[in-house]
């Protein structure tokens, strides 16, 4: 018997922190209001920073306002043992769930705490990323991308709040400087590797009711505006052999995009047109202007390509079968992240351990590792929440859920800041420290 017990996951003070976070910015109906860089969210980061003080731990803002909590090991400084860095988000999106970012957050904490019981090594760092969620700036994993050189403090002065607060304020204002993370990211890209743990957020774990989702790709999304524009006619006076119907041609390139999805499911390819505007549409009025937003993502960036290829194919003949002028631009194009396997199969072990099921899967939503794995090796795991609902207030995660979360995530530290994951009897020294334990 391996499994780590639940007595040593000190079950009753986790829930009493996670307890404490998750009130932080809740609104009436128990929806999470903490949007990146609020008072909610900054009264959060200064929670965490108080309890990762109490327990003993380093604490600083990095110049994108990420919060840094350090566990410093006895082979600190060695550079046969470079840290090992967790991480995910606390901010969330309006009126959504307890879990999304926080559980991962906690989980780290926790585990990071619960080495107490065992010879710590090497350090352990957490980062708390800043903006995670789009929701307040339209731009994503802010925190993540300046330490990975995707964005600049520059480009941050164009992401505006609804109030016309830039993304570059908001950190200014908090006393960081976004063009200032060179130690951090050196910090990272010098270190043993990455480790996140994020609720699903999809269905997948639940309905094969399997405990951990191990990533091995995040896919990243295309995105296309599409301008469809034919010629606005009477609804009564124009005759159908003579209109020119945008929308009739933007109901075709809907199910267009559905088809390409269907026939390339098989090749992990997902395509969703989310909106659709008819610009001054009337019941009486045959569609002269619509707006349509395509959403593709993959794994393999060849079969996207084929996909956004043969989509343009199609929007070509619809625009000439139809006599419309079809304009499709690029909103973004990002790569999908390929993780790092030999990081994954730290977790794998520690699941046969631990005795949980598990399974590789795609993370078809955005993440913070995916601008670690820029940095580092990065590898990342699901636990699933019921249902697959997220950014939803209605999110739910089992306790059980989250004890095996916590379970992976302190048995895989114990296996990787204890010894050295490279010698073979070292290995077997941790196996015999987990067995003690457990048996305890
Ligand atoms: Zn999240």
């Amino acid at each position: 018997m391996r499994r780590v017990s639940l007595q040593q996951l000190n079950w009753e003070q986790y829930l009493a922190d996670f307890n404490a976070l998750a009130s932080i910015g809740q609104n009436e109906a128990g929806g999470m209001e903490r949007l990146a860089f609020s008072e909610a969210d900054q009264q959060a980061h200064k929670l965490l920073a108080q309890m990762a003080e109490n327990a003993g731990f380093e604490v600083k803002w990095d110049g994108a306002g990420n919060l840094w909590i350090t566990r410093r090991g006895t082979d600190d400084g060695n550079p046969d043992f470079p840290p090992l860095l967790l991480g995910s988000h606390m901010d969330t999106v309006p009126d959504g769930g307890k879990y999304d970012g926080l559980l991962g957050v906690m989980t780290a904490f926790h585990a990071m705490r619960l080495l107490d019981q065992v010879p710590q090594r090497r350090t352990v760092t957490l980062i708390v990323f800043r903006c995670e969620e789009s929701s307040r700036f339209n731009c994503a994993t802010i925190g993540s991308k300046l330490l990975a050189e995707q964005l600049t403090g520059q480009m941050l002065k164009s992401y505006v709040d609804k109030e016309g607060i830039s993304a570059y304020d908001a950190i200014r204002e908090l006393g960081g400087n976004p063009d200032n993370l060179y130690l951090e990211r050196k910090y990272i890209k010098d270190s043993f590797g990455f480790i996140e743990m994020h609720i699903e957020q999809g269905p997948v774990l639940g309905e094969r009711n399997t405990d951990i989702g191990i990533v091995n790709h995040i896919a990243a999304p295309h995105r296309f505006h599409i301008i469809v524009k034919g010629t606005a006619a009477h609804s009564g006076a124009c005759p159908m052999g003579s209109r020119n119907d945008a929308l009739t041609g933007a109901a075709e390139i809907i199910l267009a995009v559905e088809r390409l999805g269907r026939e390339y499911a098989d090749q992990r390819i997902v395509a969703t047109v989310g909106k659709c505007d008819v610009i001054n549409g009337a019941m009486n009025i045959v569609p002269g202007h619509v707006e349509l937003y395509v959403d593709i993502r993959g794994i393999d960036q060849e079969i996207v390509t084929e996909v956004v290829t043969k989509l343009h194919m199609e929007l070509a003949e619809i625009a000439s079968k139809r006599n419309l002028s079809i304009e499709p631009t690029i909103l973004s194009q990002e790569r999908p992240v390929k993780l790092d396997d030999d990081m994954a199969e730290f977790l794998v072990e520690q699941c046969l351990k631990n005795m949980l099921t598990f399974l590789h899967m795609v993370s078809g939503a955005g993440h913070d590792t995916m601008y670690m794995a820029k940095l580092t090796r990065a590898a990342m795991f699901f636990v699933p929440c019921e249902k697959g609902i997220s950014h939803n207030r209605a999110e739910a995660v089992t306790d059980e859920a989250v004890q095996n979360g916590l379970r992976l995530m302190y048995a895989t530290l114990v296996r990787i800041c204890t010894l050295d994951p490279e010698d073979e009897r070292e290995k077997a020294e941790m196996d015999r420290l987990l067995i003690e334990e457990a048996y305890q």
